[in-house]
């Protein structure tokens, strides 16, 4: 008989926990899982997938207008957007039991309930009924992921966050946007492209901070040709309710009048009540939990993966971790992860891609660069008179030949970049791109034949 009821608690039921909870049990942990909210985290039903499906369904307007390019008349085109959320819950609910299914499937016992370290070993849980339950565990692992922090100012409490956008009942007729980050960027194509008057403010000169600076310019062209309207170089000042619209004061002195206002400046660690300051669970500054190659806290016997520990804050990165973790610590096998060329996407209108260094980068880290370019207008946009335009890029370390960097704005850019990603994970040289054939006529054979 173990000391423990448990060999592993993870708390927290997104992509990151369910996955570390799975292979776990395959291994022969005795898991529990305990989440607060519904299984299936933020990816599932508060982010990534959601936020998707509302991307699809905002590009249809421009679809349209492409078809009418290509000769197509089309009448009475409008959208229904209480039907569309509806829809779309349905789909989360689906989602949600897929994942009570995974975790209950894989031998794991699940609680609902929100869970707090008491001890190195012991995690309290206040079930949603009131009744609170503890047990032991050998190990604990944190997967809570994140939560919007919004930045201090009069009338913040008027903005909206990305969890209650995906879930409007009604459109507004008109909507400002705080932030130019991936999640700012991508809820103003939605908005855009549902016919909302869209404002985005933000404090830098262009969107997207750390991207590849032409990307980034390039985004901000098809934004303002799409009908966004940019406030670059400027913060909010204050926000006042007036009756039911939002009147915004920026930093600039000027005055903005809008339905409705989303902030989208940033994420932070979700860790309140979850008792680590009380165990001695060390933070960083941002509270993200600090750990070490093991995803291993100060306390040994307490681990934490994904948003938590504000690495990559991304999916897939969160769900490998939670892998590695389950394969090394109960599957015998000592794997550990690579944050080395981690490709993302930002699904904004026209998309960006990227994996690896952009030049900016590889010229800080000392990499003797060279960036090819090419950029164009794709075949699809010459007849529908579409204006946006495509642009990729790669960066070559002309020391040794090989392709550090691939940067993409423009439709598909995340099919593409993911296929690219394994050439650059592989090492591949420029001469390996330059001896691949193009797939005609593609966007993405552009890769393969940049010469300047
Ligand atoms: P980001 O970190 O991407 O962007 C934050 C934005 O808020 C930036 O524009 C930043 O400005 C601005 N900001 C931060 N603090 C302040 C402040 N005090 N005053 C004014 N502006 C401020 O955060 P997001 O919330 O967009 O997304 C969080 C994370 O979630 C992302 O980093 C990403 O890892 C993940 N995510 C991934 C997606 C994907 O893979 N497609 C989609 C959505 C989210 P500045 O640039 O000037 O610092």
């Amino acid at each position: 008989m173990s000391e423990f009821d448990y060999d592993l608690i993870v708390i927290g039921a997104g992509s990151g926990g369910t996955r570390t909870a799975r292979i776990s049990a395959s291994y022969g942990a005795k898991t529990l899982v305990v989440e607060g909210d519904r299984a299936g985290g933020t990816c599932v039903l508060r982010g990534c997938v959601p936020k998707k499906l509302l991307v699809y369904a905002s590009q249809f307007s421009e679809q349209v207008s492409d078809a009418e390019g290509f000769c197509w008349q089309i009448n009475n085109f409008k959208s229904n957007w209480m039907d569309l959320i509806k829809k779309k819950n349905k789909e989360l609910d689906r989602l949600h039991e897929i994942y009570v299914n995974l975790i209950k499937n894989s031998g794991c016992d699940l609680i609902s309930g929100w869970g707090k370290i008491i001890g190195p070993n012991k995690v309290s849980i206040k079930k949603n009924d009131g009744e609170v339950l503890e047990f032991s565990s050998k190990k604990i692992m944190i997967a809570v992921g994140g939560e919007s922090s919004f930045p201090d100012f009069a009338g913040n409490q008027f903005m909206i966050n990305s969890d209650q956008a995906l879930d409007l009942n009604k459109l507004p007729k008109s909507i400002a946007i705080y932030g130019s980050g991936y999640i700012a960027v991508e809820f103003a194509g939605i908005f855009n492209g549902f016919g909302v008057d869209t404002h985005l403010i933000f404090r830098a000169n262009d969107a997207l901070r750390g991207f590849d600076s032409d990307l980034r310019q390039s985004l901000m062209t098809s934004m303002k040709q799409k009908g966004i309207t940019i406030h670059n170089n400027n913060t909010i000042s204050e926000i006042e309710k007036i009756k039911e619209s939002c009147k915004i004061t920026l930093s600039s002195g000027q005055e903005l009048s809008v339905d409705m206002v989303m902030g989208a400046t940033g994420r932070v660690p979700k860790i309140s009540g979850l008792g680590l300051k009380n165990v001695g669970v060390q933070l960083g500054q941002r509270g993200e939990i600090l750990v070490n190659q093991l995803n291993q806290s100060n306390i040994k016997s307490i681990y934490a993966i994904g948003d938590v520990t504000d690495k990559i804050t991304l999916t897939p990165v969160a769900i490998a971790e939670g892998h590695a973790f389950a394969d090394r610590e109960f599957g015998g096998i000592n794997r550990f992860i690579s944050y080395e060329n981690v490709p993302s996407a930002v699904f904004s209108q026209p998309s960006i891609a990227v994996v690896g260094l952009n030049y900016e980068e590889a010229k800080k880290q000392n990499v003797n660069a060279r960036e090819y370019k090419s950029e164009f207008r794709a075949l699809k946009n010459t007849i529908s008179g579409n204006l946006e335009r495509t642009l990729m890029k790669l960066v070559v370390d002309q020391d040794t030949q090989k392709v550090v960097g691939a940067h993409m704005i423009g439709p598909d850019a995340a099919e593409i970049i993911q296929g690219v990603a394994i050439a650059i994970k592989a090492g591949a040289l420029k001469s390996d791109f330059d001896s691949t054939i193009g797939i005609h006529p593609s966007a993405a054979e552009e890769f393969v034949t940049m010469r300047s």
